[in-house]
């Protein structure tokens, strides 16, 4: 009798705990190709998508406690293309981890950022028009210093950043193209710079850049 018992229950022991081990294996599984669909390789930063789930979180959090503002900072390489034709397809990916790791790390826990594109970075962090600009401004600065030399060569490496900022972190996709709009404002005022939302282009500096082009 205490025999069979103590089988039975043996049995239902090896059972369940192949069950658990399989369905925590399909969960990590699961987690592991979301994990890969939501990051960029080569950064190891959230992608277009992963920012875009993030920030949806990050509403949804902000729901809660109503009146939070959001910023979002658009971040895009100043004169890539030249970077490569000069130095190589190599020190070009070097100098967008450079800026993935700078960017990591001027930013808090409750930010985000991803890689978007090729040379395009984005950033959604919790704060007003005015905070978004000093984190986008610090940013823009330690790049700056960092990307002096990059694998042993003068490079010379800058970012241009453009910021916007909404009340609540309702519509992510129309703030992004808003912070879009200020960062063409910053790459016709002249690169290496942020500006907000609200900047206006420099005519006089833009026609002045264009000249000595
Ligand atoms: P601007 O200052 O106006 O932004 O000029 P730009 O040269 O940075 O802009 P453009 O968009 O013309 O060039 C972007 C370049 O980024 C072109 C492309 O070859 C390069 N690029 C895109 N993805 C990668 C990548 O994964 N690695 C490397 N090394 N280069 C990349
Ligand atoms: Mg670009
Ligand atoms: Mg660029």
């Amino acid at each position: 009798g205490w025999l069979a018992v103590f089988f039975l229950e043996m049995l239902l022991y090896a059972v369940g705990t192949a069950f658990i081990v399989l369905v925590l294996t399909k969960e990590r599984t699961l987690r592991m190709h979301k994990t890969a669909a939501l990051t960029d390789p080569l950064t190891g930063l959230f992608n277009r998508r992963g920012l875009i789930e993030a920030a949806r979180d990050m509403a949804e959090r902000n729901a809660r406690k109503l009146g939070k503002p959001v910023a979002v900072l658009a971040f895009d390489l100043d004169h890539f293309k030249s970077i490569n034709n000069r130095f190589g397809h190599a020190v070009g990916d070097d100098v967008l981890k450079l800026f993935a790791s700078i960017a990591n790390t001027s930013l808090r826990l409750t930010d985000f950022v991803a890689r978007y594109g090729g040379e395009e970075f984005a950033a959604i962090m919790p704060g007003t028009l005015e905070e978004g600009m000093v984190v986008a401004e610090r940013v823009r600065a330690a790049f700056e210093t960092a990307a002096r030399t990059v694998s042993g060569r003068y490079l010379a490496a800058t970012v241009s950043v453009g910021v916007a900022a909404h009340p609540t972190a309702a519509n992510i996709d129309a703030l992004l193209a808003r912070a879009d709009t200020a960062l063409y404002v910053a790459k016709a005022n002249g690169r290496n710079r942020v500006e907000s939302e609200y900047a206006a282009v420099d005519t006089e500096r833009a026609a002045a850049i264009l000249a000595a082009a």
